[in-house]
């Protein structure tokens, strides 16, 4: 079970405020997915959700308990990186051994959680390869089996298919759908792409220079489009 609300989230590099109070509520098994422009803000929301960089202002709660203060290895989240950010020097195995064993997590548990996410994942004959001699699209399911053996309560994603080629990108994006239907996790992705967006959400945020437009289902954001940004982002006809 994973509910998250976000209440006047505000982050400033220096003097430079990058989210202006973003207040949003997620739920259980939702997947929520975030739109909007380059530079809008939605790496920086992500980083904040996972515990990467603290909140300037404003509180995020999971589950009835603020956040704003628990590490991130303690949060029940885990993250998935569009460059994926594997270690180059550790095998499969290791990859996705290392942030279980730092969860303090036996070997015993360890072995049983990757050989699952291995077989969830079609990994079970890459476990002793090296990233560097791994496809786009292995490296992007190793990442994403890292995050699995962690069984987080929610899956963070940024832009985890922009490195891939089309036809890689609808096969990994088939699988992360798959995954939320058959982990019932939470899951908050991030994309600039509105065909990601439009198949794979419950309700998608529009955002714009650190602020949320709208949000809605994908058919409410395509038929009644706040106001013409989000009409020209959606790509719906008003
Ligand atoms: P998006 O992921 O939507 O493309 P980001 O969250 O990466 O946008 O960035 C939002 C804004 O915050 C940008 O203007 C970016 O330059 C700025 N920013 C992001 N990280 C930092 C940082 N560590 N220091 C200073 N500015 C940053
Ligand atoms: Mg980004």
């Amino acid at each position: 079970m994973a509910r998250l609300s976000l209440r006047g989230i505000k982050k400033r590099f220096k003097e430079t405020e990058v989210l202006h109070g973003i207040d949003l509520e997620i739920g259980d098994k939702e997947f929520v997915v975030f739109v909007g422009p380059s530079g809008c803000g939605k790496s920086t929301l992500l980083r904040l959700i996972a515990g990467l960089d603290p909140i300037t202002e404003g509180e995020f709660i999971l589950n009835d308990r603020s956040m704003v203060s628990v590490p991130p290895s303690r949060r029940g989240i885990a993250m998935v990186f569009q460059s994926y950010a594997l270690y180059p020097h550790m095998d499969v195995y290791e990859n996705m051994a290392f942030g279980a064993r730092l969860m303090g997590l036996d070997k015993a548990e360890v072995e049983s959680r990757i050989a699952e996410a291995s077989r969830m994942l079609k990994l079970d004959e890459l476990l002793k390869r090296r990233p560097r001699e791994l496809s786009g699209g292995q490296r992007q399911r190793v990442a994403i089996g890292r995050a699995l053996v962690r069984k987080p309560d929610v899956f963070l994603f940024d832009e985890p298919l922009s490195n891939l080629d089309a036809a890689l990108r609808a096969d990994v994006r088939l699988e992360i759908a798959r995954l939320h239907n058959d982990l019932g996790a939470t899951m908050i992705y991030v994309t600039h792409d509105q065909v990601e967006a439009m198949t794979l959400a419950d309700r998608i945020v529009v955002m714009n220079q650190g602020r949320i437009e709208q949000v809605g289902s994908p058919r409410e954001l395509y038929e009644t489009p706040a106001n013409t940004f989000v009409a020209t982002f959606i790509g719906s006809p008003k």
